[in-house]
């Protein structure tokens, strides 16, 4: 029997050190389903021994979901598609429903979520339709007023790679959640 001694057992819980994310030093939201998002107006605790990341305290995780959802709808680059399943995701639809809906065959999103194939242009804009018709979300609404009167401004305000972007939540001092499609911090 081997007898092992653990000469650096430490309890994190025991150094705990509160850290609050900000726009210059955000907290890496890796629960979101999406690689890129980043939040700012939390805190968080590691462990003042490893480092490691012990507690997050994430308030209106909801609200915040929809306002990712949102940024992802209201961007001018085009969707990725973690985003797509992200949103597909968010309304609660099954892949096969969701494919059905949008006239897709199950293999096509499936290519289309996982990044093997692109969207092509106007999928990305007929799913961002879709979102803000079926989710209904009030932040959206603004968008559909927007689309309604200026409908060829916004249709060709979609352009670019989206690369180096991120999503980027701020939880603002009126206790709201703001996200935007935004730079990749340096
Ligand atoms: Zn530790």
């Amino acid at each position: 029997m081997v007898n092992t001694v653990k000469t650096h057992e430490h309890n994190c819980n025991e150094s705990l050190r509160e850290i609050k994310a900000t726009p210059d030093a955000r907290y890496h939201f890796r629960d979101s389903g999406l690689p890129n998002v980043y939040l700012a107006g939390i805190r968080y605790f590691v462990c003042g021994v490893c480092k490691k990341i012990v507690k997050v305290e994430i308030p209106a995780i909801e609200e915040l979901m929809g306002a990712i959802a949102s940024a992802i709808v209201t961007k001018t680059s085009p969707m990725a598609g973690v985003e797509v399943q992200f949103l597909r995701k968010r309304l609660g639809i099954k892949a096969t429903d969701f494919a059905a809906m949008i006239d897709a065959s199950p293999e096509q999103l499936s290519r289309w979520e996982n990044g093997h194939n692109a969207l092509s242009g106007s999928m990305d804009r007929y799913i961002r339709i879709a979102y803000t018709f079926i989710s209904r979300d009030e932040r959206l609404r603004a968008l559909m007023e927007k689309v309604k009167h200026q409908f060829v401004q916004w249709s060709t305000s979609i352009h670019g790679a989206g690369a180096n972007e991120c999503i980027f939540a701020e939880r603002l001092h009126n206790q709201k959640w703001r996200a935007e499609a935004a730079p990749v911090a340096a």
